[in-house]
C-alpha cells in the first residue's frame, strides 16, 4: 500500500490547519497540527509557573515530565500531555498566545517533540491511514525534509487577521510571525523545492482543489 507524508507549513493564520483537515478528509489522511503541541506545552509550563523561556532554560528537567501521549479522533491524531489532551479554549487564548512563540524559540524545547512527531508517521501507518498531513512551521525543513508533498502557505497579513476575526478570535499574529521567522533554531521559511502557495485571493475550497489535483496524482 502506497503510503505519503504532506508537510504543510506557513505563519499564523494561513490557513495551514483548516486546508490539512479538508485534505485529511478527502483522501483518509492523518491530520497532526504540530502548533496544537507548542501550545499544549506552552500551557503545561504556564501551569506549572514557568512563565518565560529564561525560567525554563534555568531548569530544562520540567520537560523530561512533560511525557507525550497521542489520542486519535477520527482523522485528527492531538497530542496528550500526562494522559490528557487539553480542551481547544485551553489552549488558544490570548495567555497562550503571548507566551507559544517565545517557548517554541528554545532549542531544548523542540528537541522534545522532534521525535514525537517523526514517530507520527508510524502512528498513521498503524491506524490504516493511507498518509500523514502535519502542519507546523517547520515540518518540510527540519521533521519531514523527506516528506512526498511539500508545502508552503502564505496569505497577506491583513487577509489572515480578517481570517481570525471572522472565527472571533483574536490573535498576534504579527507578533508571532516576526518571533517565529527570527528565531535561530527551525525558523519560519519556506524551504527550498516547497510548492509556494498564496492565499490571499483564493478561497479554503480553491485551496483544497489546487492540492488535491497534485494528490491525486501521488496517491
Ligand atoms: O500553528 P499555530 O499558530 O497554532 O502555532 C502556534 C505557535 O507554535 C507558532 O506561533 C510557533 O511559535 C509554534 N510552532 C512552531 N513550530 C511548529 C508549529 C508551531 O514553532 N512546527
Amino acid at each position: 500500500m502506497p503510503f505519503i507524508v504532506i508537510a504543510v507549513d506557513g505563519g499564523a493564520a494561513s490557513g495551514k490547519s483548516s486546508t490539512s483537515r479538508a485534505l485529511a478528509q478527502k483522501f483518509n489522511l492523518m491530520h497532526v497540527d504540530t502548533g496544537a503541541h507548542y501550545r499544549t506545552l506552552t500551557l503545561s509550563l504556564l501551569d506549572a509557573g514557568i512563565e518565560t523561556p529564561e525560567a525554563l532554560t534555568a531548569d530544562l528537567s520540567v520537560l523530561s515530565r512533560l511525557t507525550p501521549g497521542t489520542e486519535v479522533r477520527g482523522q485528527e491524531a492531538m497530542m496528550s500531555v500526562g494522559g490528557h489532551v487539553p480542551a481547544d479554549n485551553e489552549i488558544r487564548n490570548d495567555r497562550v498566545n503571548a507566551a507559544v512563540s517565545k517557548f517554541a524559540a528554545v532549542p531544548a524545547l523542540r528537541k522534545c517533540l522532534f521525535d514525537y512527531q517523526r514517530g507520527q508517521k508510524e502512528v498513521a501507518r498503524e491506524r490504516g491511514f493511507a498518509g500523514l498531513i502535519m502542519d507546523g512551521r517547520d515540518i518540510g525543513s527540519v521533521i519531514f525534509p523527506d516528506a512526498e508533498l511539500r508545502i508552503f502557505l502564505t496569505a497577506d497579513p491583513e487577509a489572515r487577521a480578517a481570517r481570525r476575526a471572522a472565527e472571533g478570535i483574536a490573535d498576534s499574529i504579527a507578533e508571532r510571525d516576526k518571533a517565529d521567522a527570527s528565531r535561530k533554531t527551525a525558523p519560519l521559511a519556506c524551504p527550498q523545492g516547497a510548492w509556494l502557495i498564496d492565499s490571499t485571493f483564493l478561497t479554503l475550497e480553491e485551496v483544497v482543489a489546487k492540492i488535491a489535483g497534485k494528490l491525486k496524482t501521488l496517491l
